[in-house]
């Protein structure tokens, strides 16, 4: 594999003196579907606009296909851009908004239409081409926003939050439609959304950012097993990690939760958290990893724990369970199958997918 987009350390300073981005480095291999994502302002627009051209690189280097172009212009970078909003032209028909960047690069006008009409097919265009913008549904002109990007047959895909104006199904069905695309094209995505979902279900790796830094560059796999640091804990996953302040006991054998409970470390936690012995940490669990069923309740007889249930949401297949442990708060992820008649009921953690993390510095402890 080669890579397509490489980042050497590249930092954004705006002219009035903020620095939005710092050292960001990633090599993004050909065909990856790449998702910036993080919370508002944390700097992923300005880190793809200045991948596309837009946005001067105040320092570091960016590679295209193995060429160095900080400095190229915008249409000599071989990237095409997709923006959430995707202004088409509206006097011209979907044939002709497609078309258009070709014509004005003055392409031989039997390419442009072979390019047109390909991908046209590609996004289930063709009974729409004669039509304008305004006589299209939202999802098809996105589709013919993608289709002007498709039609440049670029190296890279730049796309902006191209979903946020659709409306929740829509944007599931053509969350499908661009994961499709992606494998059809082959070809190398750059993805920007501040939606955590958005990034789970289409990234081959996820940039998580915050205030201009990179926090984790994984796959939704490892974001969502194994993340870095509290801030990604806290951002990767539905419902969100319960977090619970605690101690390692002095033997290292116990987590010393605070509300008193003790839960028995694992050998792999007692063996990574040797140098926490009588130290505060973090404990991190996923609401999936909270179990109330007798089977796992006889499993795990060291780390169980009354779960004072507050209030239960259901979802159809499983119940979300809210709750305290002692003064904490707690979510659950109860399957359906499992009643919850109580008020209080006996739960345990799995603590093989428990985590912990450093109080201070805030990266998981491993
Ligand atoms: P959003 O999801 O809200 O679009 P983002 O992560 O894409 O957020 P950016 O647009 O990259 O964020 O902006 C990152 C930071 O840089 C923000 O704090 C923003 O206010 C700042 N910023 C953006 N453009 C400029 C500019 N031209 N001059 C100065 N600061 C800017």
């Amino acid at each position: 594999m080669s890579a397509d987009v490489v980042l050497t350390d590249v930092n954004k300073v705006y002219p009035n003196g903020f620095h939005a981005v710092y050292d960001f480095n990633i090599e993004i291999q050909k065909g990856e579907f790449i998702v910036l994502c993080g919370p508002s302002g944390c700097g992923k627009s300005t880190t793809l606009r200045m991948i596309a051209g837009l946005e001067e690189i105040s320092s570091g280097t960016l590679e295209i296909n193995g060429k160095k172009v900080n400095n190229a212009a915008p249409k000599d970078r071989d990237i095409a851009m997709v923006f959430q909003n995707y202004a088409l032209y509206a006097h011209m028909t979907v044939y002709h908004n497609m078309a258009f960047s070709l014509t004005i690069r003055k392409y031989d006008p039997v390419e442009i239409h072979a390019r047109v009409m390909k991908a046209a097919e590609i996004l289930g265009l063709v009974p729409y081409l004669n039509r304008k913008p305004k006589q299209l549904s939202g999802g098809q002109r996105q589709r013919v926003a993608v289709g002007r990007a498709i039609v440049r047959d670029p190296v890279v895909f730049l796309l902006d939050e191209p979903l946020s104006n659709l409306d929740a199904k829509l944007r599931g069905s053509m969350r499908k439609e661009l994961m499709q695309l992606h494998e059809r094209l082959n070809a190398t995505f750059v993805y920007v959304t501040h939606d955590q979902i958005e990034a789970l279900t289409l990234a081959s790796r996820i940039v998580v950012m915050k205030d201009g830094y990179v926090q984790q560059i994984a796959t939704p796999k490892e974001m969502f097993d194994k993340p870095e640091n509290l801030f990604v804990a806290g951002f990767i996953g539905t419902p969100p990690m319960n977090f619970a302040n605690g101690v390692i006991d002095d033997n290292v054998e116990y987590f010393e939760h605070i509300s008193g409970i003790k839960l028995k470390l694992s050998e792999h936690q007692q063996e990574i958290l040797g140098n926490y012995a009588g130290k505060p940490v973090i404990m991190a669990s996923r609401a999936e990893y909270i179990f109330v069923d007798d089977a796992s309740l006889a499993k795990n007889p060291n780390s169980t724990f009354d779960l004072k249930v507050d209030y239960t949401e259901f979802l159809g297949a499983y119940n979300l369970v809210y709750g305290t442990i002692g003064e904490e708060n707690v979510i659950a992820k109860v399957y359906s199958r499992d009643e919850i008649k109580a008020d209080t009921l006996k739960a345990c953690f799995d603590m093989e997918k428990i985590h912990f993390f450093d109080v201070e510095t805030t990266k998981r402890i491993r």
